[in-house]
């Protein structure tokens, strides 16, 4: 059976060299003769997969000595939950910035812990844009500004790292982390379930500055304290072990491959073919996001009716191309061009859409 080209949003395509040396080592990881699934968590084996899987992602994502980088089972969504249990004090305020589904929802799983106060809000206008930085209103004693970095709904991501002053910036990095070169040291705090664009859905990975760790925050359990999985190398519990291999399989791929400037550089000429496409169009296809926000990785666009959506998305899924779907919540057609989504897959879509242009428009 030959695979298609998969424009999942998430859990999403991951690259075939990497799902074939997992299933090359499925039943007899490296000559133990038994899968890396099958051993526990604290053997040799598995600190070396989990070490490694670490230390590449430290490479990948240039993250500075003085950042942890935790390993956590729970989505980007218990995230958002325990990043205010963790760093507010009871009562205390926290900014948030909202530019679209995702930053909604930080919002809802953080406000029974603390005083949330949006800073911006772009739902007045669709979601189209980012809220200017110099709109924002921040709060004086804010526990931390939360932002989400791509919005992997409404299709909008930030080009630069806002500035924020000496509050911590903590940043949604699910649906871009690892797509360009970030610098770590701007951000406070940085979580991504890796679901989009890290490997399988089950794990999350957390980087945060080390000195916040020390914060009190909230009367909570052991298990929900990050200093106390940052203390224990993240096997405070079992940790999920095969999502942590499979990440590390990945994350190696992608330093294999250039890293994170080669995927800015194969990300930047993979969306551009997307938005040229649809820009051209004559309005055929539309993408309603203000040019200088539009998301790299996840593209949100429409035709013009939904009998020709429903038709897009059967004849492309006929022609090899899986999941352009658009979310429920905005309708439409999504293309997801993640890391592992190769420049022929948008080429192949590009190809389609203009063919289904000719035969529809
Ligand atoms: C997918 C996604 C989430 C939710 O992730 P879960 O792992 O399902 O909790 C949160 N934020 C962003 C930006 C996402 O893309």
């Amino acid at each position: 059976m030959a695979r298609v080209y998969n424009f999942s949003a998430g859990p999403a395509t991951l690259p075939e060299a990497v799902l074939r040396q997992a299933q090359d080592e499925m039943l007899d990881w490296r000559g133990v003769g038994a899968s890396i699934v099958e051993l526990s968590h604290r053997g040799a084996e598995f600190m070396e997969v989990a070490a490694q899987a670490e230390a590449d992602l430290r490479a990948l994502m240039a993250v500075p000595d003085d950042y942890a980088v935790l390993f956590l089972g729970g989505g980007a969504t218990t995230q958002q939950a325990l990043l205010a249990l963790n760093f507010a004090a009871p009562g205390q305020v926290a900014d948030y910035v909202v530019s679209g589904h995702w930053g909604k929802t930080a919002i809802r799983q953080a406000r029974h812990y603390v005083d949330v106060h949006v800073a911006a809000d772009g739902e007045p206008g669709g979601f189209r844009d980012i809220p200017a930085r110099d709109a924002w209103v921040l709060s004086e004693d804010a526990a931390y500004v939360h932002i989400t970095a791509n919005e992997t709904i409404h299709g909008l991501e930030y080009r630069d790292t806002p500035d924020v002053g000496d509050v911590p910036l903590f940043a949604d990095f699910s649906s871009s982390i690892a797509s360009e070169p970030v610098d770590v040291s701007r951000y406070g705090l940085i979580y991504a379930g890796a679901q989009k664009n890290l490997g399988p859905v089950g794990i999350s990975v957390v980087i945060v500055r080390r000195d916040l760790l020390e914060r009190a925050g909230q009367p909570r359990a052991d298990i929900f304290t990050y200093a106390s999985h940052a203390a224990r190398d993240s096997m405070l519990n079992t940790p999920p072990t095969w999502n942590w291999y499979l990440l590390g399989l990945n994350v190696k791929w992608m330093l294999e491959q250039g890293g994170v400037e080669e995927f800015a550089r194969r990300n930047a000429a993979k969306s551009a073919l997307m938005y040229t496409a649809i820009d051209g169009s004559g309005g055929f296809y539309r993408n309603e996001v203000a040019p200088a926000v539009r998301s790299r990785m996840n593209i949100p666009f429409f035709v013009p009716d939904e009998t020709l959506t429903a038709r897009f998305v059967a004849e492309s899924r006929a022609a090899g191309m899986l999941a352009l779907k658009g979310h429920k919540s905005v309708g439409g057609l999504r293309a997801s061009l993640y890391n592992a989504m190769p420049l022929e897959g948008v080429q192949a879509l590009v190809d389609f859409m203009r063919d289904f242009q000719q035969r529809n428009g």
